[in-house]
């Protein structure tokens, strides 16, 4: 099972290997910083009407990324997640951590409608971070779930045991060190992209 994805104009392409509902963890992410994220690359409109970012997180090693100059790498702040994007048409391609084998990437990039994607990967596990959601938090995304939760931590363990973290398409083995030079915001600029 080969799941190609794709940035919007298509410069950007690559391939998860093996994605199928159990070996990925899908998630709707409301956080403030999703949406900061969203909204710095102009893509709004990628968010559901709650502020929501789809997000469907693999194993570093099942992902392949063709990468080219349009590859971009954002950070909101000094600390936190290494977000990656295509710049030729602004598509927010994956979130990462340093040292922590997972490629959160946004389910835009499968090219699949709602129905494809529940299909391919299976409906989102968890809603998170609702206390950031437009109006009215979507049910249980408030709360903590400790199910979904148990599930991730779980999924993220398997892949470092079984060395699933490396290949990286992100990260250079020899130096742990992401690929491209992140370019990171300074407080100002995040606080701009804070929804008001
Ligand atoms: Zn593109
Ligand atoms: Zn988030």
């Amino acid at each position: 099972m080969e799941l190609p994805i794709s940035c919007r104009c298509g410069k950007v392409t690559g391939e998860v290997h093996g994605a199928v509902p159990a070996t990925v963890n899908r998630v709707v992410c409301y956080c403030d910083d999703c949406q900061a994220f969203a909204r710095h690359l102009g893509r709004d409109d990628l968010l559901d009407e709650s502020g929501g970012s789809d997000i469907v997180q693999v194993a570093p090693a099942t992902l392949q990324v063709r990468a080219n100059d349009a590859l971009r790498c954002l950070r909101l702040g000094p600390k936190g997640l290494y977000r990656w994007y295509a710049d030729c048409c602004r598509t927010p391609m994956g979130n990462t951590l340093k040292g922590v084998p997972f490629v959160g990437l946004h389910a835009s990039l499968f090219g699949l409608d709602a129905r494809g994607l529940d299909d391919a990967l299976g409906p989102p596990r968890a809603r998170i971070q609702g206390k950031f959601a437009r109006g009215t938090p979507p049910p249980g995304s408030t709360s903590l779930q400790l199910g979904p939760l148990a599930k991730m931590v779980g999924l993220f363990l398997g892949w470092k045991l079984r060395g699933q973290g490396w290949p990286h398409p992100f990260f250079d083995r020899s130096t742990g060190e992401p690929i491209r030079t992140p370019i990171v915001l300074t407080r100002p600029e995040r606080d701009a992209l804070r929804p008001t």
